[in-house]
């Protein structure tokens, strides 16, 4: 836009010290972090939707740090050492959320998490050897002897049906992931930081008055740095990031009077995962009925996936229960093929941090810190 005020040229489209594309969890959190780590930085965020628009208000809202058979899962692929990095990153990065925000503010339910696994899981028999195995491992980040504690007998007293096993752990809570989102944004933007919605950007050059970044708006913005939090739409600016976009879809039914399920559930190593919500049943995922049509950035839903949901609940919950399903949305995760989260630089003075492989309410408090450091380094 060649004809800006003099007003506009001189406050929101100043040449910013860093330019944070992609106002989700990850933008926000790494914004927040540099502010903290150095209050005179002029940052603004550019976020191409009016609120975020990808992941971080379209998921779930459990903060978990992972569930049994997911963590041996990851061990198997990634290693010891690298799964427990990552389990410590999520493990932290829910406590930096709980001593961030008060639990009234993001509706905080400190309900316990629970792990429902069946007879077909090919370590059943072995269940509580890795159980004690895996607790002993996490001893070191969760600071309990016991993390995960077999609890069989609780399937029926919380209303499920259809399965032989079931691991709790307490230090699992729900989130409001709106709410998370908002309290965000009300602190970053209190700490100084300018968020503009609605811009979204094309493309970026450096020239001898720094990072060009030019937007579809035709707004172009001055930069010294720029952090690209784009998540799995980020291939469209960068195609060397070469993020996999995974679609996650949600539903909800109508409020269940005599409901007796009450904490956050997973079951298929994550692949499906449920929850109590004001007295309704919130239940997502079933990617893997259709890994292919579901490796997506279209935000819009699929009946089959939809259905697959709501079988699951017709097989699951006490039989008594009636309910129709009042809401169903989606939301697009990011994933790299090692799981890891990608902090990378892209160009001199231009970095991205994306990818948390569906863990990003956990991670990103503590990716967006690491990306923080890495700008504040060459700054
Ligand atoms: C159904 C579902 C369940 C999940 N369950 C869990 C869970 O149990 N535990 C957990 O820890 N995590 C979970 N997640 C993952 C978590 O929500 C994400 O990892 C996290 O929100 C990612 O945050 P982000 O900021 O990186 O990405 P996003 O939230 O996708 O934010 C990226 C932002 O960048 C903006 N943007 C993109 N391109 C541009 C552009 N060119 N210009 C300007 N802006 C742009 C987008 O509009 C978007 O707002 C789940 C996700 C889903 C969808």
């Amino acid at each position: 836009m060649s004809n800006l005020s003099l007003w506009e040229r001189e406050s929101f489209y100043a040449t910013q010290d860093i330019i944070i594309i992609g106002g989700g969890f990850m933008g926000l959190w790494t914004a927040l972090s540099l502010k903290q780590k150095n209050n005179s930085l002029r940052i603004t965020i550019l976020e191409k939707s009016i609120t975020p628009l990808g992941a971080s208000t379209r998921n779930a809202g459990f903060s978990c740090f992972g569930s049994p058979t997911e963590i041996i899962s990851d061990i198997e692929t990634l290693g010891e050492e690298e799964t427990l990095e990552i389990v410590r990153m999520r493990f932290e990065g829910i406590e930096k959320i709980k001593n961030t925000f008060s639990a009234a503010k993001i509706d905080l339910d400190n309900c316990g998490g629970y792990e429902l696994i069946n007879k077909d899981y090919k370590y059943y028999d072995q269940l509580d050897e890795k159980i004690n195995w895996l607790n002993s491992l996490l001893k070191n980040i969760t600071e309990k002897d016991k993390t995960f504690v077999r609890k069989d007998e609780l399937i029926s007293e919380k209303g499920l049906i259809g399965f032989d096993a079931m691991i709790e752990n307490t230090l699992e809570s729900g989130i409001h992931s709106g709410k998370l989102v908002s309290a965000l944004i009300q602190k970053v933007q209190a700490s100084g930081v300018s968020i503009l919605n609605g811009i979204e950007v094309k493309n970026w050059e450096r020239n001898l008055d720094g990072i060009q970044v030019y937007t579809h708006q035709q707004i172009r913005f001055t930069a010294n740095q720029i952090m690209l939090c784009t998540n799995a739409f980020g291939n469209t600016i960068a195609p060397e990031l070469k993020i996999t976009p995974a679609r996650g879809q949600v539903i909800v039914t109508s409020e269940i009077p005599t409901l007796k399920l009450k904490g956050t559930f997973h079951f298929d190593e994550g692949f499906y995962y449920f929850r109590n919500l004001d007295g309704k049943i919130l239940i997502g995922g079933a990617r893997n009925e259709d890994f292919e049509g579901e490796r997506t950035t279209d935000i819009t839903g699929s009946d089959l996936i939809k259905n697959k949901l709501i079988e699951f609940l017709q097989k699951h919950v006490d039989p008594s229960y009636q309910f129709t399903i009042e809401n169903h949305w989606s939301g697009i995760m990011g994933f790299t093929e090692n799981k890891k989260p990608l902090l990378t630089k892209l160009d001199d003075n231009v970095y991205a941090v994306v990818a948390c492989n569906g863990m990003g309410v956990a991670l990103t408090p503590i990716m967006g810190s690491k990306a923080a450091d890495m700008l504040l380094l060459y700054f």
